[in-house]
């Protein structure tokens, strides 16, 4: 049976997340340890940080004080902003190419470049990037997969060959949105096994098939401990040193970038906000997905997140789950089914294999309804 947080509106279906004897998710529960942070003491640390990578930068002549992997959003965006005119680094941007790039996400990475940053866009084999989508489209029902592999993977990469021992991811997703943290220490620090675990689910090397070589796949490929080591490369989160919150991102992003682009329908589908996740047009489908696998929808994910900043109520949450959730992505439907290389109803049959039925049912007129709902 779903339960539902009593906080925020997250459904236990969601992957690894945890609820108290109290009914409250680990997330919620996270979000109230945030406010108990003594954040000033966190900028501390994290100007000593900076002190220390100057000082590492000059000595070693690097071109670049840190990496930053960055989509053009607005999270990465605030911290490219922040390290360079607030902290005074230089960070050297690294894009993992969306699957299917779109004009916002160009304009949004123009616009910032137009600031004065440097930066590298890594566009990966796109038959093989085609292939692998599909394959886990197909198997798991997220085209994301290697997607998410490459974005983990070739910022890392690209810094081992720029020779630069520092990355700086933005949020702890496992701690900030419900999930299973290994242990205390990776909340301010890159734990790579909790990266593969929970977000890839599984090591690329394993994805070689007769069209895919070892080759093919290497723009997914994390480096070997030992090559990490040879460097002395540290990735830290940037939400371990800053409060984090997606909203305020993109109110910084904003004030210091006129010019950042928002979804020019005024709302993203599936949700409410016209803000966040706005580079890729598979990314639509991504979350659409989510509500078919788990039962909650990309409006549930947004405003969950706000109720944990205290930004919304839950009523007001509820309220726009049940608008906005089930709302099929049909903005860049024929682009991705081409991406994807399926037909309609192939897509259908993937798309229903992949409801998980202690959430759904088929209700009136053979029509899917989930079995409990906010
Ligand atoms: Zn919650």
């Amino acid at each position: 049976m779903i339960k539902f947080c009593n906080e925020c509106i997250m459904p236990n279906s969601r992957p690894r997340i945890v609820f108290n004897e109290k009914g409250i998710c680990n997330a919620c529960l996270h979000s109230k340890k945030k406010e108990k942070i003594n954040w000033n003491e966190r900028k501390l640390e994290f100007l000593e940080l900076v002190n220390k990578i100057k000082f590492d930068t000059k000595k070693n002549n690097r071109l670049y004080d840190c990496v930053v992997p960055w989509s053009g959003g607005k999270d990465s965006t605030s911290i490219a902003i922040k390290l360079k005119f607030e902290f005074g680094l230089n960070p050297l941007l690294v894009t993992f190419s969306p699957l299917i790039v779109n004009e916002c996400g160009n304009n949004n990475r123009n616009e910032l470049s137009k600031m004065g940053f440097d930066s590298v866009f890594l566009m990966p084999n796109q038959k093989v990037s085609k292939q692998l989508s599909k394959r886990f489209f197909l198997e798991r029902g997220n085209p994301k997969v290697a997607w998410d592999a490459g974005v983990n993977a070739g910022p890392v990469q690209i810094a081992l060959n720029y020779n630069i021992p520092t990355v700086f991811y933005a949020e702890h997703g496992e701690s900030e949105y419900g999930g299973l943290v290994l242990n205390k220490e990776s909340e301010k620090k890159r734990n790579l096994r909790e990266v593969i675990e929970h977000q890839v689910g599984d090591f690329p090397e394993n994805w070689v098939t007769e069209s895919i070589s070892l080759k093919d796949l290497s723009p997914y490929i994390y480096p070997s401990e030992e090559e990490l080591q040879k460097i002395d490369l540290t990735a830290y989160y940037f939400s371990y040193f800053f409060r984090w919150s997606m909203l305020d991102n993109f109110e910084y992003v904003k004030s210091k970038m006129p010019n950042f682009q928002t979804n020019p329908k005024g709302r993203t589908e599936g949700t409410f906000t016209d803000f966040d996740s706005l580079d890729d047009k598979i990314d639509n489908l991504y979350y659409y997905m989510q509500y078919v696998k788990f039962g909650f929808g990309r409006a549930t994910r947004d405003s969950c997140r706000m109720i944990q900043n205290n930004q919304m109520t839950r009523e007001k949450a509820i309220e726009l789950a049940r608008k906005y959730d089930n709302e099929f992505p049909s903005k860049d439907f024929n682009e991705v089914l081409s991406f994807l290389d399926l037909n309609e109803d192939e897509f259908e049959e993937i798309v229903n294999k992949h409801r998980n039925d202690e959430i759904w049912k088929t209700g009136l007129s053979n029509k899917w309804e989930l079995i409990n709902s906010i």
